[in-house]
């Protein structure tokens, strides 16, 4: 299901355009700097429409609050992202991010380009450049992150049976 884009524009109007796939449309999408598109590793990818700069947050990772214990977190849950063993972001709506779209770099031979920057104080988590990331328009460049069973409660729920994986580095 669609929702119309959340962009405000300069005019205090809202744009009228819709979108599938995160919360803006996609020419408001490429404004931001980045594009939901077929990824050759797994389903859809997140691509970055421009430059970023080391450290330059790309976006915030968002969705439906859940403030249960860690253990309650239901394992079915492909898009939870734990800040606080109270506190998790459930980012299952396909609108409620770009964040949600970026592919884990695991299982193919490119590095990660970017990374989680965790606030636990401020309960907010984003996405930010690892390394220089040279995206542009006519060349996207497909994001990838280290998922993190330190962070992926249900990642890390299925990880008690393969327990083979490593964090971050
Ligand atoms: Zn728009």
């Amino acid at each position: 299901m669609s929702i119309q884009c959340t962009k405000v524009k300069p005019n205090g109007q809202q744009c009228k355009m819709r979108t599938l796939k995160g919360p803006f449309c996609w020419i408001h999408a490429q404004q931001y700097g980045v594009r939901v598109k077929p990824s050759g590793i797994h389903n859809l990818g997140l691509f970055a429409t421009k430059t970023y700069r080391v450290n330059e947050a790309i976006d915030e990772y968002k969705g439906d609050i859940l403030e249960i214990p860690i253990d309650d977190v239901p394992a079915n849950k492909d898009y939870v992202f734990t800040i606080t063993d109270n506190y998790h972001v459930d980012g299952e709506n396909p609108n409620s991010s770009f964040a949600r779209y970026i592919n884990d770099s695991r299982g193919t031979n490119l590095r990660p380009n970017t990374k989680w920057a965790v606030d636990r104080r401020n309960k907010v988590v984003r996405v930010r450049a690892k390394r220089h990331i040279n995206g542009t328009k006519a060349n996207p460049v497909e994001l990838l992150i280290k998922y993190g069973r330190q962070y992926w409660t249900a990642a890390r729920n299925r990880a008690k049976e393969a327990n083979d994986e490593e964090d971050e580095d």
